[in-house]
């Protein structure tokens, strides 16, 4: 196979930055740094539109953010749904959760909140031409395989990558910059030598695309609380919705034998909505499309800058369950903080800005990011367990408690909907508002159960904050850990 090292016509050594992975994190991180008056080069290993079953709802907070980062217009143009609230289905009864208004500097500006859903592929198509068409950004077809180091400093570089010009033809690239940022998704290559945590995957999402059908509320995310665990229907173009059927446990039923179609026939379609033709497509598609499956991952984020030169971003750096759609909305405000943080001003010349000057940045972006990334870490998380209850009684009464008190309406409402729409960075509410549901369900189960059943009530109850404890503080902690003293002063100071 012929290689060549380094073609003429590439200038690697002209960059001010490079960006793996032309994502949604690594895309809009390019053009944020190219309109800072950066040259940044970004790899990204396939050009051509993706095919995914990942990304398809943004939640409002992440269109804010498109917004911050001037790029609001990458959601026009690809038969992008306008998402208004969610919608939770549990057995006949539903829960509508509609999105609050966002004040604006003056009565005048207030504007209902939004989201959007679309086909993943089409909006990051979007987000590349954005970088395709900027002057700083020099968008090159290639696949990073390793870091370029200083082994005397541990410093990083810039990377290696390979480029596929045909089938049979490599060249081999050696690219450098005094800044190399790794956005390569969810299966990073990088990670494992970087970071010290480990991505888990506690279920799968198994997709597929219906056909045609009208869901019980238009523009609306829909949670459907099947058994054993949640299912998502949206609207993500004129004519397709997604469903995703979460699957627990880390084996899901084989995709090769049938057993997978057999499970999404005979126990997934029963528990659909019938109106719509929302079952009915179900059983159509599954005649006609290979179900698609996905781990449901979960990594907490870690501090950075410990290894020169080098900043994981987006889902190489942090994730939890898609329940919530919250991924895209992290990593776009995770590029707006770095953007801020790393600004023209602080840093006229990477190339001169010393490692402190850069890992005290990074700290700040590591501290700022939390306000918003551990809302929506804590709470895809949280509610996924609370979702996925089980046989478990102690969370059969979470997950009712949750569904009810999301009916009560005023703050009780307000508020977690503030917080699934990304648009509340405030950790403290959220926690409050969990043990809030927690209390509600005790105080529920005390209502119903007979006087003379009081010690078993009792008994039960304690079962129920125990375990509302054993689903929140582990999930508090891994966002906090580290520093807790100083996380928790940070964080109370920001509600
Ligand atoms: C089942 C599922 C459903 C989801 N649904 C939603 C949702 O509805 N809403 C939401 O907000 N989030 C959702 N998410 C999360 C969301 O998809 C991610 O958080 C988001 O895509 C992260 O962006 P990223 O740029 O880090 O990674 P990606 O968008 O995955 O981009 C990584 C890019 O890196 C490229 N790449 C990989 N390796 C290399 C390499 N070696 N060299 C060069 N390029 C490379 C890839 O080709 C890809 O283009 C979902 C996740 C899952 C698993």
């Amino acid at each position: 196979m012929p290689a060549s090292t380094n073609p003429p016509e590439y200038q690697p050594t002209t960059h001010d930055a490079i960006v793996v992975g032309g994502g949604v994190a690594g895309s809009a991180l390019a053009y944020a740094l190219a309109e800072d008056g950066r040259k940044v080069l970004l790899l990204e290993r396939d050009l051509s539109e993706p095919d995914r079953i990942v990304g398809e709802l943004m939640q409002p907070g992440g269109c804010l953010a498109l917004e911050k980062l001037g790029l609001s217009d990458t959601l026009d143009g690809i038969d992008g749904i306008n998402v208004h609230g969610y919608v939770i289905l549990d057995k006949n009864e539903t829960c509508h959760l509609e999105y609050p208004l966002i004040p604006g500097p003056s009565p005048s500006a207030t504007r209902p909140a939004r989201g959007r859903s679309f086909h993943y592929g089409r909006f990051v198509m979007k987000l590349r031409s954005k970088c395709l068409q900027h002057p700083n950004v020099t968008v090159v077809e290639a696949a990073a395989t390793g870091l370029v180091r200083d082994l005397h400093e541990n410093r990083v570089l810039g990377v290696h990558a390979i480029q596929r010009p045909s089938k049979d033809e490599e060249v081999h690239l050696e690219c450098h910059a005094p800044l190399t940022f790794v956005a390569d998704g969810a299966f990073s290559k990088f990670r494992k030598d970087i970071l010290n945590t480990t991505m888990q995957a506690p279920s799968h999402f198994v997709g597929l695309i219906l056909h045609d059908v009208v869901l019980p509320m238009p523009n609306h995310g829909h949670v459907v609380l099947a058994d054993p665990s949640p299912i998502l229907l949206y609207q993500i173009g004129s004519h397709d919705t997604r469903i995703l059927v979460d699957v627990p446990g880390s084996s899901y039923p084989s995709n090769t034998n049938g057993a997978l179609v057999e499970h999404l026939r005979n126990h997934v379609a029963p528990q659909l909505p019938e109106s719509g033709r929302v079952r009915t497509a179900l059983l159509e598609a599954l005649e006609t499309q290979r179900p698609r499956v996905m781990p449901n991952p979960y990594l907490p984020p870690s501090k950075q800058g410990h290894v020169p030169g080098l900043v994981m971003v987006g889902d190489a750096h942090n994730m939890r369950h898609p329940l919530t759609g919250g991924g895209m909305t992290v990593a776009l405000n995770d590029v707006v903080i770095l953007r801020n943080v790393l600004n023209k001003r602080d840093f006229p010349d990477f190339a001169t800005a010393s490692d402190k000057q850069v890992r005290r940045a990074l700290k700040t972006w590591y501290w700022e990011r939390k306000r918003l990334s551990s809302v929506i870490n804590i709470l895809a998380n949280a509610l996924y367990a609370l979702f996925s209850a089980g046989q478990n009684p102690a969370m059969q009464v979470l997950r009712r408690s949750c569904f009810e008190y999301l009916r009560l309406g005023g703050e009780c409402t307000a508020a977690p909907v503030r917080l699934l729409a990304c648009i509340a960075p405030q950790p403290m509410l959220l926690v409050r508002h969990f043990f809030a549901v927690a209390v509600y369900g005790t105080w529920t189960t005390f209502k119903r159960e007979r006087i003379w059943w009081f010690p078993r009530t009792v008994y039960r109850n304690f079962a129920t904050l125990a375990t509302a404890c054993r689903v929140i503080l582990p999930l508090c902690w891994y966002e906090l850990r580290g520093a807790p003293k100083a996380a928790l002063a940070y964080l109370a100071k920001a509600n």
